[in-house]
C-alpha cells in the first residue's frame, strides 16, 4: 500500500467489476468542491467513462505513478446524498452486484451518460381574494379572461404553467390581463407551498372507520421508521387511504414516493392524484423520454416535486425532503427486476425507509407470503380493510366444471349463457386468459410435426393477425406455414387457446357486440391501452378480453361478470411460487367485477373442481389460502422460512457450463459453506433458450446472515475464476422465479 499526501479519488464505474477505481485529483479544480456523490469523467482503458465518486482516501493499493487524474468534474454538488450512497452500497452488498452498475441503476439514462440537465422552476398562479369575489358578469366582455378565471375557481387553488398548458395552449394573454386586474397573482415557488389550504384542490372522501384507523396509524408514525401492510380487498379504498396520508405528509412539507406496477400507472390514477392535490406531481415510468425522466428525477432531488408517482426504477430517486414511501400492489412481480441488477423494489424500499427514518406503506388485496410472514413476525404492522368502500359488494366466486362438456374455442355452453345474460342487462363482461397469440402450438394432423423454436426448448406460438409464428422466449419470428414442412401433405392444426383465437370466436358468437382484446400484442402502440381503457369506461365496449394486464388495479365499474377461461393451466407448475401467484391472479381478476353498485359474479372454468387450492380460495378466501400456503412452505423449509440465491449459468457451447461447475465445486470445497445447502447444478427448466444452454445452482440456508456470509466469500472468487469468463453467469438473491 502506498501512502501519500495527495488525495485518492475512488470512483465507481458502471461495468461488471466489483472494485472501485483510483484516480488522482483533476487539474485546476478546488479540492474542497469535490464531494462523494458527484459524477466525474475519467480516463478508462483507451477511452473515457462516466463514473461516480464514492470516497476520497489517502491510500491506494496501486502505484501512484500509474494513476491518472480525473478528466472532468461534472456536478457542482452531489446528486446523491450520503444516505442515497449508503442505500446503494447496501444493495450492492446484499445482491452481490457490482457497485458501479448498482449506482448507475439509480440514475436515469441521460444523467448516467454524463449529461447536464437543468430544470427551470415552474411558475405557479393563484386566485387573489379579489379574483375569488369577482362574478362572471363582471368579465362578460372578455370571454377568454372569464374562462381562465373559471378554470381557477373550478380547479386547484393554484395552477402551474404545465397545468395551464394542458388546459389551453394560448393561456398567457388572458392570465396576463387578469394579473394586471389583480384577480390572479403569481403564487409561491414550487416546493415552498406550506399552508395546507394550498395543497388540496379537492376535499377527501369521508373515510370509513377502518380507513380512518389505517390513516391514523400511519400518520402516527410520520417522522419515524415503521412498515405497514395495508391488506384491503379490491375496491376497499386503499388509494383513498394513501391520498389522505399523503395529505398529512405534504402538510409537513415533505415529499412522497409512490411506487406502482407499470401497468397500473394509468392516466386515471394520475388524474386521481392531480384532482386531489395542487402540488407538483412528478411521473416516472418507461414511456417517458430520457430527458423527461431526468427532469422528474432532478425535480425530486431538488425538492421541486412533492409527489413522485413511478414504477420500480423510480425507487432510487433522491428525495430532498422525504416523508413517506408507498408501494401499491406490493405482491406484484414487476417490483422484482428480472435482469441485470436483480433487486426487489419492495425489499429495498423497506431498507430505504429505515435509513431515512420514514414509514413505508405496502398495500395489496393479495399480500405476498413474505409480507404476511413479516406481519406474523411483528416486523410489519397489519392494517386491514376487510370490506369494499362505498356501496360495492365483493363478488361471488364459482367453479364451473367443464369436464366432458362441449367447448366452443374455450367457452362452455354454461358460460356462454351467463355472458348472454349479463350483456342483455347492458352490463360488461370480462374474460381472462393468460395466453396471448392465437394458439400456443401448431401441429401437423398428418405426421405429428410441431413448430418448434430452433433456438429454444419451446413451441412457436401462432399469431394469425400478424401471419407469423413467434417464439415467446427469444422473439424469433417465422412466417405462418401453410403446409407441413415434414410430410408436405398433412393439415396443420392450431392446438390450444390464445386470446386472439377467443377474440375471433367472440366476433362470431356476438356479432352485434363490441369486444376488445387487451394484451401485450394489442397494446403495443403507444397510448393504445389508454384508448381502450377510455372506451371501456365510456361504455362503448361490451366484452373485455385479456391477459394478466387486466388483473392489475383497473377500475371497470360496469363489469358484473368475470370469467377465468382456463384456471387449470396455473395449477401445475414445478415452481413453488406458482400457487401463490395463481391465487393472487384469481383474486385480482375477480376484483374487477362489481366495483360499482351491481354485485359481481366470477366464474372459473376448470377440470379440477376438487383442487384444494381452488376450494380453499373459494370457500375461505385469500387469507385462509395464505395461511395454509405459509404452513406448507414452513414444512418444506422454503422461503420465507429459508433464504435462497440462484446462480444461473449459460453458454453457447454445451460443454462450457459443466467445465465451469467443475471449477466452482472445487472452489466451494475451500470455503466455509456455513450450513448452506447447495442444490444442483441442474439443467434450467428451459434447458435451451435463444441458443444458449442453461443451468442453475441453488443455494439455500435457514439463516439469511449465513447465506450472505457464504456469498460474500464466494462471489469475488467465483468472478475471478478463469472458467467464469467463458460462460454468462448471474446471481439472483431471493429469486421469485426459478426459471
Ligand atoms: P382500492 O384502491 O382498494 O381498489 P379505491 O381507493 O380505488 O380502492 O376505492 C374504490 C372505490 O371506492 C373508488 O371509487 C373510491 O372513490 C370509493 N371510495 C373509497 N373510499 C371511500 C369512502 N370512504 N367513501 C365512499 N367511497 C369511497
Ligand atoms: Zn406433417
Ligand atoms: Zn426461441
Amino acid at each position: 500500500m502506498k501512502c501519500c499526501e495527495k488525495p485518492i479519488f475512488k470512483v465507481a464505474i458502471s461495468i461488471p467489476v466489483y472494485s472501485l477505481f483510483d484516480y488522482l485529483a483533476p487539474e485546476g479544480v478546488a479540492l474542497d468542491s469535490i464531494k462523494p456523490g458527484i459524477r466525474v469523467e475519467v480516463p478508462f482503458g483507451k477511452g473515457k467513462k462516466i463514473g461516480y465518486l464514492l470516497e476520497i482516501a489517502t491510500h491506494s493499493e496501486f502505484d501512484l505513478a500509474k494513476l491518472k487524474p480525473i478528466i472532468r468534474v461534472i456536478d457542482l454538488y452531489p446528486l446523491l446524498s450520503n444516505k442515497d450512497l449508503r442505500l446503494l452500497q447496501w444493495a450492492a452488498n446484499y445482491y452481490h452486484h457490482p457497485i458501479g452498475v448498482v449506482i448507475g441503476a439509480a440514475f436515469p439514462a441521460a444523467l448516467r451518460q454524463g449529461k447536464i440537465i437543468s430544470i427551470q422552476p415552474q411558475k405557479r398562479y393563484a386566485l387573489t381574494d379579489l379574483g375569488l369575489a369577482t362574478s362572471s358578469q363582471q368579465l362578460q366582455r372578455s370571454p377568454n379572461q372569464l374562462r381562465a378565471l373559471e378554470k381557477f375557481k373550478s380547479s386547484a387553488t393554484s395552477l402551474t404553467e404545465a397545468e395551464l398548458n394542458v388546459w389551453e395552449e394560448g393561456w398567457r394573454p388572458a392570465i396576463k390581463q387578469l394579473i394586471t386586474k389583480k384577480l390572479i397573482q403569481l403564487a409561491l415557488a414550487e416546493g415552498s407551498v406550506t399552508n395546507a389550504g394550498a395543497l388540496i384542490s379537492k376535499p377527501a372522501l369521508p373515510a370509513n372507520a377502518q380507513q380512518q384507523a389505517a390513516i391514523d396509524e400511519v400518520c402516527g408514525s410520520l417522522g419515524q421508521f415503521d412498515v405497514f401492510l395495508l391488506d384491503g380487498v379490491t375496491g376497499s379504498g386503499k388509494t383513498e387511504v394513501y391520498l389522505q396520508i399523503i395529505q398529512s405528509v405534504l402538510e409537513r412539507g415533505q415529499q412522497v414516493l409512490v411506487l406502482v406496477p407499470e401497468i397500473t400507472l394509468t392516466p386515471q390514477l394520475e388524474e386521481r392524484f392531480r384532482q386531489r392535490f395542487a402540488v407538483d406531481i412528478v411521473l416516472s415510468h418507461s414511456k417517458l423520454t430520457d430527458k423527461q425522466r431526468a427532469v422528474a428525477w432532478l425535480k425530486m432531488q431538488q425538492g421541486q416535486g412533492s409527489i413522485l408517482l413511478g414504477t420500480r426504477s423510480a425507487l432510487f430517486t433522491p428525495l430532498k425532503n422525504p416523508g413517506l414511501i408507498i408501494l401499491d400492489e406490493e405482491h406484484d412481480a414487476s417490483f422484482k427486476q428480472q435482469e441485470g441488477f436483480r433487486f426487489s423494489a419492495r425489499d429495498i424500499a423497506v431498507v430505504r425507509g429505515q435509513l431515512l427514518h420514514i414509514p413505508v406503506l405496502l398495500g395489496s388485496a393479495t399480500p405476498s407470503l413474505e409480507s404476511l410472514h413479516n406481519v406474523n413476525k411483528q416486523r410489519y404492522q397489519l392494517l386491514a380493510l376487510p370490506v369494499r368502500a362505498g356501496k360495492a359488494i365483493v363478488p361471488t366466486l364459482h367453479l364451473l366444471d367443464i369436464r366432458n362438456k362441449r367447448m366452443q374455442e374455450g367457452l362452455s355452453a354454461a358460460l356462454l349463457e351467463e355472458i348472454h345474460k349479463a350483456l342483455a342487462k347492458q352490463e360488461q363482461v370480462l374474460l381472462f386468459l393468460n395466453r396471448r397469440g392465437f394458439a400456443p402450438t401448431l401441429i401437423c394432423h398428418g405426421c405429428g410435426w410441431v413448430a418448434r423454436c430452433y433456438r429454444c426448448d419451446a413451441n412457436l406460438v401462432i399469431h394469425v393477425d400478424e401471419n407469423c409464428l413467434r417464439c415467446h422466449h427469444c422473439a424469433k419470428e417465422e412466417v405462418l406455414l401453410k403446409h407441413c414442412p415434414e410430410c408436405k401433405v398433412g393439415e396443420l392444426t392450431p392446438l390450444g387457446l390464445g386470446t386472439e383465437r377467443v377474440e375471433k370466436v367472440l366476433a362470431e358468437l356476438f356479432p352485434d357486440k363490441v369486444a376488445v382484446r387487451l394484451d401485450r400484442d394489442s397494446t403495443q402502440r403507444k397510448g393504445s391501452l389508454e384508448d381502450y381503457l377510455q372506451q371501456i369506461n365510456e361504455g362503448e365496449v361490451d366484452i373485455i378480453l385479456g391477459t394478466q394486464m387486466l388483473a392489475k388495479g383497473h377500475h371497470f365499474p360496469n363489469v358484473t361478470l368475470v370469467a377465468i377461461l382456463d384456471v387449470d393451466s396455473g395449477l401445475f407448475s414445478i415452481d413453488f411460487h406458482a400457487a401463490e401467484k395463481l391465487a393472487q391472479m384469481i383474486v385480482q381478476v375477480s376484483g374487477r367485477a362489481g366495483r360499482a353498485e351491481k354485485r359481481g359474479k366470477v366464474i372459473m372454468q376448470t377440470r379440477q373442481p376438487e383442487h384444494p387450492l381452488l376450494a380453499t380460495l373459494i370457500q375461505q378466501g385469500y387469507q385462509s389460502f395464505a395461511i395454509s400456503a405459509l404452513a406448507e412452505r414452513k414444512l418444506a423449509s422454503l422461503p420465507p422460512f429459508s433464504y435462497q440465491a440462484l446462480l444461473r449459468v449459460q453458454a453457447a457451447e454445451s460443454d462450457m457450463p459443466s467445465i465451469f461447475f467443475h471449477a466452482l465445486t472445487e472452489l466451494i470445497k475451500t470455503l466455509n459453506a456455513r450450513h448452506t445447502q447447495i442444490l444442483g447444478p441442474v439443467s434450467a427448466p428451459m434447458a435451451r433458450r435463444a441458443g444458449q444452454y442453461r443451468y442453475q445452482l441453488l443455494f439455500q440456508n435457514n439463516r439469511r446472515k449465513e447465506l450472505q456470509h457464504f456469498l460474500d466469500e464466494l462471489v469475488p472468487k467465483l468472478a475471478a475464476l478463469k472458467q467464469a469468463k467463458k460462460v454468462h453467469w448471474t446471481l439472483d438473491v431471493d429469486p421469485v422465479d426459478l426459471y
